[in-house]
């Protein structure tokens, strides 16, 4: 297209040269020997005139006309010198032509003056006559020249004429087939990168668990993953309140957690845990992101969730939805590690429930399943912090770790979970403590500053528990560091 441009620029430049050509040489040239020729001309007319006056007034008259002329002719060769483009040794060649007649002439006049007619005729027609058609001749061909020179340029200026409408016509084409490409290639890319926004919102809505919740919680729009997780379809959750999507007995205590968290503007992240209307326990590891406007006020909140039930379940023991001794391993082992880094005190305490076995003989294996169900979710109700963790370890065995507490205050802790489970007033007439269902706790607290491998710490809490066997519904902690 650039080349196309350069092309026709230069093709209008030289339709414009050969145009100035035509009106510079031809018309200017052809004018002045049109002109040239018609003063040689009169001026023979009247040489004649001088020659056939019949006084000296009428003879001087007359040479006073072909002075004029002979004037104009030399204005003519003038104007022909200058703008001739052909050979100029033509036109010296006819003006010396026109020079030599100059004493043919004057050689008439003085024979006409002397009174010599008939001699001043016989040149005049003669010799003056033959030099006239000879300069008449050689004007001509100067003409002639001018005329082809005319013809050339203008045949010249119709060739570029229509190489320019050609490639003018041609680049006007090409121009609209470009911008027909440039519009398509954006039409394009745009319906591509749009097809793609969908796509990507539709691989969003369908996999990730994610709802859109107003300042208080309510829900103003869900995911498509999030709904089927839930089992509730959007229309009959918006504008519901979200409880920040846990429905299970902890739910007040998480919703406080979170609501602390986020109302200071930070993110709460933590596993929720759901009850579904099949009876089975789900998991999600949930994220709750304030919202914040281009002020920065806080205008609602994101909740992100992911479904984490298969993971839990396989750390989870299904009668109790505590986790299991296999997550009990773990988390001893990271929060031993956390407790010597933060250098905080952390402990480890192993509950037993006393004389289960005669309470399975008295009221059977599923009422036994009941009880030990009953007692895992009074334990868990007593936890509130995040880093409280309960287990069940083994058959009627359970775990509870937690931190930041001393050997006294753990001792007063693990008293109150024993005195709530004996106040569930769960029927043991065979025990051999008390008329209702009792645990035993050992417990030992690694104190700040002491460290401990989770082999040891086990075996202490585990020594403890062997100590308040003694008693049974007692709790022992272990005074050893
Ligand atoms: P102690 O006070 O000394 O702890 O006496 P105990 O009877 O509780 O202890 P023992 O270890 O003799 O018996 C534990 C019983 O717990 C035996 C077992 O049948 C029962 N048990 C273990 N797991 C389960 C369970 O999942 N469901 C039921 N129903 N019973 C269980
Ligand atoms: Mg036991
Ligand atoms: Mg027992």
């Amino acid at each position: 297209m650039a080349a196309l441009g350069i092309s026709s620029f230069i093709h209008l430049r030289d339709i414009a040269r050969d145009v100035d050509n035509i009106y510079q040489h031809p018309f200017a040239v052809s004018n002045a020997a049109r002109s040239l020729d018609f003063h040689l001309v009169s001026m023979h007319r009247h040489m004649k005139d001088v020659v056939l006056a019949t006084d000296t007034q009428e003879m001087e008259r007359a040479i006073s006309e072909v002075a004029k002329h002979e004037a104009a002719v030399m204005d003519d060769f003038a104007i022909i010198f200058e703008r001739f483009l052909g050979d100029k040794s033509k036109i010296s060649k006819a003006y010396a032509t026109f020079v030599a007649w100059k004493p043919i002439r004057d050689e008439v006049i003085v024979l006409k003056r002397a009174g010599n007619r008939d001699e001043a005729a016989a040149i005049t027609t003669g010799h003056g006559a033959n030099h006239v058609r000879h300069l008449n001749r050689e004007v001509d061909e100067l003409l002639q020249f001018a005329f082809r020179k005319a013809d050339d340029f203008h045949a010249r200026a119709k060739a570029n004429e229509k190489q320019a409408i050609f490639v003018v016509s041609s680049l006007a084409i090409l121009s609209i087939f470009a911008a027909l490409a440039i519009a398509a290639y954006i039409i394009i890319k745009m319906s591509g990168s749009s097809r793609e926004a969908v796509q990507r919102a539709y691989l969003i809505d369908q996999n990730i668990m994610i709802a859109h919740l107003d300042i208080d919680g309510k829900v103003i729009d869900v995911s498509n993953a999030l709904c089927r997780f839930l089992g509730n379809r959007a229309e009959d959750l918006r504008g519901k309140p979200s409880c920040f999507f846990d429905n299970s007995d902890e739910t007040e205590e998480t919703q406080e957690t979170i609501w602390r968290t986020i109302s200071t503007g930070k993110e709460w992240k933590g596993e929720i845990k759901r009850l579904g209307s099949d009876g089975k326990v789900y998991w999600a590891s949930s994220s709750v992101l304030p919202k914040l406007d281009d002020q920065f006020n806080l205008v609602g909140y994101t909740n992100i969730l992911v479904d984490v039930t298969s993971k839990n379940l396989s750390v989870t023991d299904k009668l109790t939805t505590l986790f299991n001794r296999r997550r009990y391993e773990e988390i001893i082992t990271r929060e031993l590690r956390l407790a010597k880094r933060n250098d905080t005190a952390l402990t480890l305490a192993i509950l037993d429930v006393d004389f289960f076995k005669n309470y399975n003989d008295r009221y059977g294996h599923p009422a036994g399943d009941k009880a030990l169900s009953d007692v895992a979710h009074q334990m868990v109700s007593q936890l509130n912090r995040p880093n409280d963790y309960a287990f069940r370890i083994g058959g009627e065995e359970f775990a509870l770790v937690f931190s930041g507490l001393s050997h006294e205050e753990s001792k007063l802790f693990l008293e109150e979970i024993r005195q709530s489970i004996s106040d569930l007033g769960i029927l043991h007439e065979n025990s051999g403590v008390s008329n209702c269902l009792t645990i035993s706790i050992g417990a030992h607290v690694v104190h700040p500053g002491h460290f401990i491998d989770e082999k040891a710490i086990y075996e202490l809490a585990d020594k403890a528990l062997y100590v308040a066997k003694e008693k049974r519904n007692t709790v022992f902690v272990n005074s050893e560091s």
